[in-house]
Protein backbone atom coordinates (compact mmCIF):
# COMPACT_ATOMS: atom_id res chain seq x y z
CA UNK A 1 0.00 0.00 0.00
CA UNK A 2 1.34 3.33 -1.05
CA UNK A 3 0.91 6.81 1.27
CA UNK A 4 1.50 10.19 0.06
CA UNK A 5 1.65 13.20 2.26
CA UNK A 6 0.92 16.58 1.66
CA UNK A 7 3.24 19.00 3.68
CA UNK A 8 6.66 18.07 5.48
CA UNK A 9 5.93 19.77 8.73
CA UNK A 10 6.68 18.02 11.78
CA UNK A 11 3.12 16.06 11.81
CA UNK A 12 4.26 15.10 8.00
CA UNK A 13 7.18 13.78 8.58
CA UNK A 14 5.85 11.89 11.74
CA UNK A 15 3.01 10.73 9.72
CA UNK A 16 5.44 9.33 7.27
CA UNK A 17 7.55 7.77 9.76
CA UNK A 18 4.66 5.95 11.75
CA UNK A 19 3.19 4.62 8.16
CA UNK A 20 6.56 3.32 7.29
CA UNK A 21 6.33 1.37 10.64
CA UNK A 22 3.42 -0.69 9.72
CA UNK A 23 4.63 -1.31 6.29
CA UNK A 24 3.62 1.13 4.16
CA UNK A 25 5.47 2.83 0.96
CA UNK A 26 5.75 6.72 1.87
CA UNK A 27 6.30 9.44 0.38
CA UNK A 28 6.19 13.34 1.45
CA UNK A 29 5.85 15.86 -0.90
CA UNK A 30 6.87 19.29 0.45
CA UNK A 31 6.49 22.66 -1.56
CA UNK A 32 9.11 24.58 0.60
CA UNK A 33 13.06 24.18 -0.91
CA UNK A 34 14.00 22.31 1.89
CA UNK A 35 13.10 20.16 4.85
CA UNK A 36 13.17 21.72 7.84
CA UNK A 37 11.74 23.72 10.54
CA UNK A 38 11.54 27.80 12.26
CA UNK A 39 14.21 28.60 14.84
CA UNK A 40 12.38 28.42 17.99
CA UNK A 41 10.93 25.58 20.44
CA UNK A 42 8.28 23.33 20.62
CA UNK A 43 7.12 21.82 23.86
CA UNK A 44 6.39 18.17 23.94
CA UNK A 45 4.12 16.50 26.42
CA UNK A 46 3.89 13.11 27.97
CA UNK A 47 1.03 12.22 25.81
CA UNK A 48 3.55 12.99 22.88
CA UNK A 49 6.57 11.64 23.94
CA UNK A 50 4.41 8.15 24.18
CA UNK A 51 3.20 8.78 20.56
CA UNK A 52 7.20 8.86 19.53
CA UNK A 53 7.64 6.05 21.45
CA UNK A 54 5.59 4.06 19.34
CA UNK A 55 7.90 5.32 16.59
CA UNK A 56 10.70 4.51 18.31
CA UNK A 57 11.86 8.37 18.66
CA UNK A 58 11.60 8.89 22.38
CA UNK A 59 14.77 8.64 23.45
CA UNK A 60 16.60 10.93 20.80
CA UNK A 61 14.24 13.52 21.64
CA UNK A 62 15.08 13.39 25.13
CA UNK A 63 18.66 13.38 24.62
CA UNK A 64 17.88 16.74 23.24
CA UNK A 65 15.44 17.91 24.89
CA UNK A 66 14.92 19.99 28.35
CA UNK A 67 16.90 18.18 31.39
CA UNK A 68 14.59 16.74 34.49
CA UNK A 69 13.80 20.31 36.07
CA UNK A 70 11.26 21.63 38.22
CA UNK A 71 8.25 23.78 36.32
CA UNK A 72 5.49 26.36 37.39
CA UNK A 73 3.60 29.25 36.67
CA UNK A 74 4.64 32.29 38.23
CA UNK A 75 3.13 35.89 38.55
CA UNK A 76 5.06 38.61 36.87
CA UNK A 77 6.71 39.55 39.96
CA UNK A 78 8.29 35.99 40.58
CA UNK A 79 5.80 34.78 42.41
CA UNK A 80 4.89 31.25 42.33
CA UNK A 81 1.34 30.25 41.24
CA UNK A 82 2.21 26.57 41.00
CA UNK A 83 4.98 24.31 41.15
CA UNK A 84 5.46 21.04 40.32
CA UNK A 85 8.78 19.46 41.69
CA UNK A 86 11.21 17.50 38.85
CA UNK A 87 10.18 14.40 40.55
CA UNK A 88 6.45 15.01 41.15
CA UNK A 89 5.28 14.75 38.03
CA UNK A 90 6.03 13.71 34.04
CA UNK A 91 7.76 16.36 32.59
CA UNK A 92 7.89 18.49 29.36
CA UNK A 93 10.43 18.14 26.88
CA UNK A 94 11.56 21.37 25.04
CA UNK A 95 12.95 20.69 21.93
CA UNK A 96 14.55 23.12 19.54
CA UNK A 97 12.06 22.47 16.24
CA UNK A 98 14.51 22.26 13.81
CA UNK A 99 16.30 19.33 15.72
CA UNK A 100 12.85 17.38 16.36
CA UNK A 101 12.16 17.55 12.74
CA UNK A 102 15.93 16.00 11.94
CA UNK A 103 15.07 13.55 14.65
CA UNK A 104 11.94 12.78 12.44
CA UNK A 105 13.83 12.93 9.48
CA UNK A 106 16.36 10.51 10.40
CA UNK A 107 13.97 7.57 10.48
CA UNK A 108 13.00 7.75 7.05
CA UNK A 109 15.34 7.01 4.15
CA UNK A 110 15.83 10.42 1.39
CA UNK A 111 14.20 8.67 -1.05
CA UNK A 112 10.82 9.41 0.87
CA UNK A 113 11.46 12.92 1.11
CA UNK A 114 10.36 15.32 -2.49
CA UNK A 115 10.96 18.75 -2.09
CA UNK A 116 9.77 22.02 -4.09
CA UNK A 117 6.34 20.06 -4.98
CA UNK A 118 3.45 21.77 -4.02
CA UNK A 119 0.04 19.67 -4.52
CA UNK A 120 -2.81 22.27 -5.78
CA UNK A 121 -5.33 18.87 -5.48
CA UNK A 122 -5.92 15.89 -4.19
CA UNK A 123 -6.59 14.20 -7.02
CA UNK A 124 -3.38 14.80 -8.51
CA UNK A 125 -2.23 12.38 -6.01
CA UNK A 126 -1.45 8.75 -7.20
CA UNK A 127 -1.70 6.96 -4.03
CA UNK A 128 -3.77 4.35 -2.02
CA UNK A 129 -3.95 6.79 0.88
CA UNK A 130 -3.43 10.95 0.61
CA UNK A 131 -2.62 12.31 4.02
CA UNK A 132 -2.70 15.94 3.91
CA UNK A 133 -0.54 17.54 6.54
CA UNK A 134 0.11 20.28 4.60
CA UNK A 135 -1.12 23.11 7.53
CA UNK A 136 -3.40 25.63 9.08
CA UNK A 137 -3.96 27.18 5.61
CA UNK A 138 -4.57 23.70 3.94
CA UNK A 139 -5.01 23.48 0.43
CA UNK A 140 -6.69 20.28 0.56
CA UNK A 141 -9.05 21.11 3.67
CA UNK A 142 -10.54 23.98 1.34
CA UNK A 143 -11.08 21.74 -1.33
CA UNK A 144 -12.35 19.24 0.48
CA UNK A 145 -14.48 20.88 2.78
CA UNK A 146 -15.56 23.99 0.75
CA UNK A 147 -18.33 25.59 3.27
CA UNK A 148 -15.71 25.65 5.83
CA UNK A 149 -14.48 28.84 6.97
CA UNK A 150 -10.88 28.04 7.74
CA UNK A 151 -8.77 29.49 10.24
CA UNK A 152 -9.30 32.96 12.52
CA UNK A 153 -7.33 35.31 14.44
CA UNK A 154 -7.58 34.25 18.33
CA UNK A 155 -6.73 37.68 18.78
CA UNK A 156 -2.76 37.35 20.37
CA UNK A 157 0.26 38.00 18.79
CA UNK A 158 3.00 35.40 19.64
CA UNK A 159 6.76 36.42 19.84
CA UNK A 160 9.38 33.27 20.21
CA UNK A 161 13.21 32.70 20.19
CA UNK A 162 15.95 30.52 21.23
CA UNK A 163 18.82 32.67 23.34
CA UNK A 164 22.66 32.24 22.11
CA UNK A 165 24.12 31.92 25.44
CA UNK A 166 23.64 28.93 27.58
CA UNK A 167 21.72 29.17 31.23
CA UNK A 168 22.05 27.39 34.21
CA UNK A 169 21.26 23.24 33.83
CA UNK A 170 18.56 23.74 36.78
CA UNK A 171 16.66 26.39 35.15
CA UNK A 172 13.02 26.16 36.14
CA UNK A 173 10.61 25.28 32.97
CA UNK A 174 7.96 28.30 33.37
CA UNK A 175 5.13 30.18 32.71
CA UNK A 176 4.61 33.62 33.78
CA UNK A 177 0.83 35.27 33.27
CA UNK A 178 0.41 39.06 33.55
CA UNK A 179 -2.22 41.01 32.81
CA UNK A 180 -3.08 40.41 28.98
CA UNK A 181 0.29 38.69 28.11
CA UNK A 182 2.32 35.38 29.29
CA UNK A 183 6.00 34.37 29.12
CA UNK A 184 6.78 31.08 28.97
CA UNK A 185 10.40 29.63 29.22
CA UNK A 186 11.64 26.36 27.57
CA UNK A 187 14.92 24.95 28.83
CA UNK A 188 16.58 22.92 26.04
CA UNK A 189 19.12 19.95 26.70
CA UNK A 190 22.65 21.92 25.72
CA UNK A 191 21.87 24.95 27.98
CA UNK A 192 20.42 27.40 25.66
CA UNK A 193 16.73 28.35 26.29
CA UNK A 194 13.27 28.73 23.87
CA UNK A 195 11.05 31.21 25.01
CA UNK A 196 7.77 32.77 23.84
CA UNK A 197 5.80 35.76 24.69
CA UNK A 198 2.38 36.46 24.10
CA UNK A 199 0.46 39.35 24.28
CA UNK A 200 -2.87 40.56 23.11
CA UNK A 201 -3.12 42.87 20.36
CA UNK A 202 -4.60 43.95 16.97
CA UNK A 203 -3.79 41.16 14.30
CA UNK A 204 -1.40 42.17 11.69
CA UNK A 205 0.84 44.59 13.96
CA UNK A 206 4.42 45.06 12.85
CA UNK A 207 7.55 46.81 14.63
CA UNK A 208 10.74 47.88 12.95
CA UNK A 209 12.28 46.69 16.28
CA UNK A 210 10.39 43.85 17.87
CA UNK A 211 12.82 43.00 20.63
CA UNK A 212 12.52 46.61 22.06
CA UNK A 213 8.52 45.99 21.98
CA UNK A 214 8.94 42.84 23.66
CA UNK A 215 11.27 44.20 26.07
CA UNK A 216 8.34 46.90 26.72
CA UNK A 217 5.59 44.47 27.24
CA UNK A 218 7.78 41.96 29.45
CA UNK A 219 10.89 43.78 30.29
CA UNK A 220 10.52 44.53 34.03
CA UNK A 221 9.33 41.43 34.49
CA UNK A 222 10.69 38.77 36.51
CA UNK A 223 14.33 37.05 36.28
CA UNK A 224 16.02 34.97 34.09
CA UNK A 225 13.31 37.23 31.71
CA UNK A 226 15.38 40.19 31.14
CA UNK A 227 18.17 38.28 30.86
CA UNK A 228 16.68 35.88 28.08
CA UNK A 229 15.41 38.68 25.84
CA UNK A 230 19.87 40.36 26.59
CA UNK A 231 20.76 36.79 25.29
CA UNK A 232 18.16 36.92 22.42
CA UNK A 233 19.83 38.34 18.98
CA UNK A 234 16.95 40.47 17.40
CA UNK A 235 17.39 38.90 13.69
CA UNK A 236 16.22 35.46 15.78
CA UNK A 237 12.89 36.76 16.59
CA UNK A 238 10.04 35.52 15.44
CA UNK A 239 6.88 37.04 15.42
CA UNK A 240 3.64 35.32 14.53
CA UNK A 241 -0.52 36.32 14.70
CA UNK A 242 -1.99 33.38 16.45
CA UNK A 243 -4.88 31.62 14.60
CA UNK A 244 -7.42 28.50 14.84
CA UNK A 245 -9.73 26.48 13.55
CA UNK A 246 -12.63 27.83 15.43
CA UNK A 247 -15.22 26.14 13.46
CA UNK A 248 -14.44 22.42 13.95
CA UNK A 249 -14.54 20.22 10.69
CA UNK A 250 -17.68 17.68 10.51
CA UNK A 251 -14.68 15.09 9.49
CA UNK A 252 -11.10 14.50 9.30
CA UNK A 253 -11.53 12.59 6.15
CA UNK A 254 -12.81 12.68 2.82
CA UNK A 255 -12.70 9.83 -0.02
CA UNK A 256 -9.10 8.66 0.70
CA UNK A 257 -7.87 11.40 2.39
CA UNK A 258 -6.88 11.95 5.90
CA UNK A 259 -6.59 15.51 7.03
CA UNK A 260 -3.81 14.84 10.03
CA UNK A 261 -1.94 17.71 12.54
CA UNK A 262 -2.75 21.91 11.93
CA UNK A 263 -4.60 20.96 8.44
CA UNK A 264 -7.46 18.88 10.62
CA UNK A 265 -7.45 21.25 14.26
CA UNK A 266 -5.43 23.82 14.23
CA UNK A 267 -5.11 25.27 17.86
CA UNK A 268 -4.13 28.22 19.91
CA UNK A 269 -0.99 27.09 21.49
CA UNK A 270 -1.81 28.10 24.93
CA UNK A 271 -1.53 24.24 26.31
CA UNK A 272 1.41 23.78 23.95
CA UNK A 273 -0.55 20.23 22.42
CA UNK A 274 -0.80 21.40 18.13
CA UNK A 275 2.56 19.77 17.40
CA UNK A 276 1.90 16.81 20.27
CA UNK A 277 -2.00 16.29 18.75
CA UNK A 278 0.01 16.06 15.42
CA UNK A 279 2.17 12.95 16.61
CA UNK A 280 -0.96 11.50 18.56
CA UNK A 281 -2.78 11.49 14.97
CA UNK A 282 0.25 10.39 13.25
CA UNK A 283 0.50 6.76 15.51
CA UNK A 284 -3.85 6.36 15.60
CA UNK A 285 -3.81 6.83 11.72
CA UNK A 286 -1.11 4.54 11.52
CA UNK A 287 -2.09 2.27 13.46
CA UNK A 288 -5.64 2.06 11.81
CA UNK A 289 -4.41 1.26 8.90
CA UNK A 290 -2.59 -1.62 10.23
CA UNK A 291 -5.70 -3.10 11.42
CA UNK A 292 -7.65 -2.30 8.85
CA UNK A 293 -7.38 -4.05 4.86
CA UNK A 294 -9.59 -1.81 3.22
CA UNK A 295 -8.88 2.10 3.05
CA UNK A 296 -12.14 3.25 4.14
CA UNK A 297 -12.78 1.35 7.08
CA UNK A 298 -9.38 2.79 8.37
CA UNK A 299 -10.15 6.12 7.68
CA UNK A 300 -13.45 6.09 9.59
CA UNK A 301 -11.28 4.35 12.59
CA UNK A 302 -9.03 7.34 12.10
CA UNK A 303 -11.91 9.93 12.45
CA UNK A 304 -13.34 8.26 15.13
CA UNK A 305 -10.55 7.91 17.25
CA UNK A 306 -9.36 11.37 16.55
CA UNK A 307 -11.46 14.04 16.21
CA UNK A 308 -13.45 14.07 19.95
CA UNK A 309 -10.11 14.25 21.98
CA UNK A 310 -8.55 16.93 18.99
CA UNK A 311 -11.53 19.19 19.03
CA UNK A 312 -12.11 18.95 22.68
CA UNK A 313 -8.91 19.97 22.84
CA UNK A 314 -9.33 22.74 20.39
CA UNK A 315 -11.74 24.02 22.97
CA UNK A 316 -9.41 23.41 26.43
CA UNK A 317 -6.55 25.43 24.29
CA UNK A 318 -9.05 28.50 23.45
CA UNK A 319 -10.47 28.44 27.13
CA UNK A 320 -6.84 28.54 28.61
CA UNK A 321 -6.42 31.70 26.90
CA UNK A 322 -9.22 33.06 27.95
CA UNK A 323 -9.04 32.56 31.44
CA UNK A 324 -5.41 32.86 31.32
CA UNK A 325 -3.33 35.50 29.87
CA UNK A 326 -6.12 36.77 28.11
CA UNK A 327 -7.70 38.46 30.80
CA UNK A 328 -6.36 42.02 31.31
CA UNK A 329 -8.60 43.72 34.68
CA UNK A 330 -6.38 44.00 37.62
CA UNK A 331 -9.25 42.41 39.47
CA UNK A 332 -9.65 39.43 37.16
CA UNK A 333 -6.13 39.14 37.21
CA UNK A 334 -5.88 39.35 40.84
CA UNK A 335 -8.87 36.60 41.26
CA UNK A 336 -7.05 33.88 38.92
CA UNK A 337 -4.07 34.21 40.14
CA UNK A 338 -5.75 33.67 43.66
CA UNK A 339 -7.64 30.71 42.17
CA UNK A 340 -4.61 29.20 40.67
CA UNK A 341 -2.47 29.31 44.19
CA UNK A 342 -5.19 28.16 46.01
CA UNK A 343 -6.10 24.92 43.76
CA UNK A 344 -3.78 22.15 45.00
CA UNK A 345 -1.31 20.75 42.38
CA UNK A 346 -2.61 17.57 42.78
CA UNK A 347 -5.67 18.61 41.32
CA UNK A 348 -4.22 20.68 38.73
CA UNK A 349 -2.08 17.61 38.08
CA UNK A 350 -5.43 15.68 38.10
CA UNK A 351 -7.23 18.13 36.11
CA UNK A 352 -4.08 17.75 33.11
CA UNK A 353 -4.12 14.11 32.95
CA UNK A 354 -7.10 14.09 31.24
CA UNK A 355 -4.86 15.89 27.86
CA UNK A 356 -1.51 13.94 29.05
CA UNK A 357 -2.52 10.61 29.98
CA UNK A 358 -3.24 9.36 26.26
CA UNK A 359 -1.87 6.33 25.62
CA UNK A 360 -0.63 5.03 21.91
CA UNK A 361 -2.47 1.79 20.24
CA UNK A 362 -0.24 -0.81 19.41
CA UNK A 363 1.63 -0.55 15.97
CA UNK A 364 3.30 -3.60 15.81
CA UNK A 365 3.72 -6.56 18.57
CA UNK A 366 7.06 -5.52 19.31
CA UNK A 367 6.64 -1.52 19.21
C1 LIG B 1 3.61 30.51 18.73
C2 LIG B 1 3.35 29.03 18.65
C3 LIG B 1 3.81 28.18 19.65
C4 LIG B 1 3.54 26.81 19.60
N1 LIG B 1 4.00 26.01 20.60
C5 LIG B 1 3.70 24.69 20.58
C6 LIG B 1 4.16 23.81 21.61
O1 LIG B 1 4.85 24.21 22.56
N2 LIG B 1 3.83 22.48 21.55
C7 LIG B 1 3.09 21.99 20.51
O2 LIG B 1 2.82 20.78 20.51
N3 LIG B 1 2.65 22.79 19.52
C8 LIG B 1 2.93 24.12 19.52
N4 LIG B 1 2.51 24.92 18.51
C9 LIG B 1 1.70 24.33 17.43
C10 LIG B 1 2.57 23.62 16.41
O3 LIG B 1 3.60 24.49 15.98
C11 LIG B 1 1.75 23.18 15.22
O4 LIG B 1 0.58 22.54 15.67
C12 LIG B 1 2.54 22.18 14.36
O5 LIG B 1 3.79 22.71 13.99
C13 LIG B 1 1.72 21.84 13.12
O6 LIG B 1 2.43 20.94 12.32
P1 LIG B 1 1.84 20.50 10.92
O7 LIG B 1 2.84 19.55 10.35
O8 LIG B 1 0.43 20.07 11.05
O9 LIG B 1 1.78 21.83 10.03
P2 LIG B 1 2.97 22.77 9.52
O10 LIG B 1 4.10 22.79 10.45
O11 LIG B 1 2.33 24.08 9.16
O12 LIG B 1 3.47 22.05 8.20
C14 LIG B 1 2.78 22.12 6.99
C15 LIG B 1 3.78 21.87 5.87
O13 LIG B 1 3.08 21.70 4.65
C16 LIG B 1 3.73 22.41 3.62
N5 LIG B 1 2.69 22.70 2.63
C17 LIG B 1 1.63 23.53 2.76
N6 LIG B 1 0.86 23.47 1.66
C18 LIG B 1 1.42 22.57 0.83
C19 LIG B 1 1.07 22.07 -0.47
N7 LIG B 1 -0.04 22.50 -1.10
N8 LIG B 1 1.88 21.14 -1.05
C20 LIG B 1 3.01 20.69 -0.42
N9 LIG B 1 3.39 21.16 0.82
C21 LIG B 1 2.60 22.07 1.43
C22 LIG B 1 4.29 23.63 4.32
O14 LIG B 1 5.37 24.22 3.61
C23 LIG B 1 4.74 23.04 5.65
O15 LIG B 1 6.05 22.54 5.60
C24 LIG B 1 2.79 26.28 18.53
C25 LIG B 1 2.34 27.13 17.51
C26 LIG B 1 2.63 28.49 17.56
C27 LIG B 1 2.13 29.38 16.44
Amino acid sequence: MRAVVVGGGLGGVAAAVALRVVGWEVVVLERAAEFGEVGAGVGVMPNALRALRALGLEDAVRAIGTPRVSSGVRDRRGRPLFRVDAAEAEHVVAVHRADLHRVLRSALPARCLVTDTEVASADDVDADLVVAADGIRSRLRAELFPGHPGPVYAGTTAWRSVTEARFPRDLELSQTLGPGTEFGVLPLGDGRVCWYAATVAPEGGREADELARVREVVGDWHDPIPALLAATPPETLLRHDIHELAAPLPAFVRGRVALLGDAAHAMTPYLGQGACMAFEDAVVLAAACARHTAVPSALAAYDRARRPRAQAIVRASRLAGRFGHRLRHPLAVAARDAAVRAIPTSVTLRGAERFLAWEPPALSPDR
